[in-house]
């Protein structure tokens, strides 16, 4: 696996690789590498020839009194994992690379940037469409790869590709969890033994949701008010939002349809977790 750090040494590369006739599939990540990221992986590896990650840790994602200081790191864990997994370009500028001194460009998608977790991470967006841009720009990939995990962001990418006319495919895949139902993330490893119980309301809540869904309930109000009393009732814990809405357009619906996304962000301890699932027609896979 080459482990590239300059963005025009990327570049290059990729140039060279999709001259000689091969297809590139990117993931980008900031590292912690766990099951989740390295599923991602795999699949990209399904779809070409070629699989490049970049790892990243990106400040502009994060607010000035959120973690990225404190966001966990392992470059060479990250490394040797991704090359058992059969990566072949791992891209790790630095934040000088990636924004080096006069980078003032943003980009910016509109209406799907202002619902669920931007009531609370206002620029959280800005700063994702921005480095990945770049980083499609850097990489040149044919496909690239996202987790539903984040599920508003892999919309507002998408959104971004088309909007942007970026000839590169988006790939989404299912979120990967831990035996008992926690969603993999890099942040879970903040939780203490106490925590990592409660952390587990969200699964719970996904699926309170489902059962009351799949025996008739369309009340999105019954629906929000059973899951605010199931989380509340563990300990550490404080929701963010809980949002029952349109799967393409993230707004709020009151009464559930065929289908509804169901969306959830809440704090246990010091850190924000968040989930989500369809209810209804693809949920049930029909
Ligand atoms: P991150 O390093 O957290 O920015 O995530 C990098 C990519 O991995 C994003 O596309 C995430 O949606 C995806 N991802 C994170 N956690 C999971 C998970 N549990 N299952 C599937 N994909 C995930």
């Amino acid at each position: 696996m080459q482990v590239i750090e300059r963005a025009e040494e990327m570049q290059r590369r990729s140039e060279e690789l999709r001259l000689s006739g091969k297809t590139l599939a990117f993931v980008p990540t900031m590292g912690f590498f766990h099951e989740g990221h390295l599923e991602l992986m795999r699949v990209a590896g399904k779809h070409a020839d070629v699989v490049l990650i970049s790892i990243f840790v990106n400040p502009t994602q994060f607010g000035p009194s959120e973690d990225f200081e404190a966001y966990p790191r392992d470059m060479e864990g990250d490394l040797s994992k991704a090359r058992e997994v059969g990566v072949d370009v791992a891209f790790t500028p630095s934040v000088e690379e990636m924004y080096p001194e006069g980078s003032e460009t943003t980009v910016a998608v509109g209406k799907l940037t202002k619902h669920l977790c931007a009531l609370s991470r206002p620029s959280h967006f800005e700063g994702v469409t921005t480095v990945v841009a770049k980083l499609f720009n850097i990489t040149k990939p044919h496909i690239a790869v996202f987790g539903q995990k984040d599920y508003q962001q892999l919309t507002v990418i998408a959104k971004m590709v088309k909007d942007l006319n970026m000839d590169i495919q988006i790939v989404g895949v299912p979120t990967y969890r831990e035996p008992d139902g926690l969603a993999m993330s890099s942040r879970n490893s903040y939780l203490n033994a106490e925590e990592r119980k409660s952390a587990l309301s969200l699964k719970k809540s996904m699926d309170l949701a489902s059962g009351m869904f799949e025996q008739g309930e369309r009340d999105a109000g019954k629906v929000k008010a059973g899951i605010e009393k199931l989380i509340l009732n563990h300990p550490y814990t404080k929701i963010d939002y809980i949002s029952l809405c349109h799967p393409v357009t993230l707004e709020d619906v009151d009464v559930l349809e065929d289908e509804a996304l169901l969306a959830l962000a809440v704090r246990v301890g010091r850190t924000r977790l968040i989930d989500n699932c369809l209810l209804g027609k693809r949920a049930r896979g029909s």
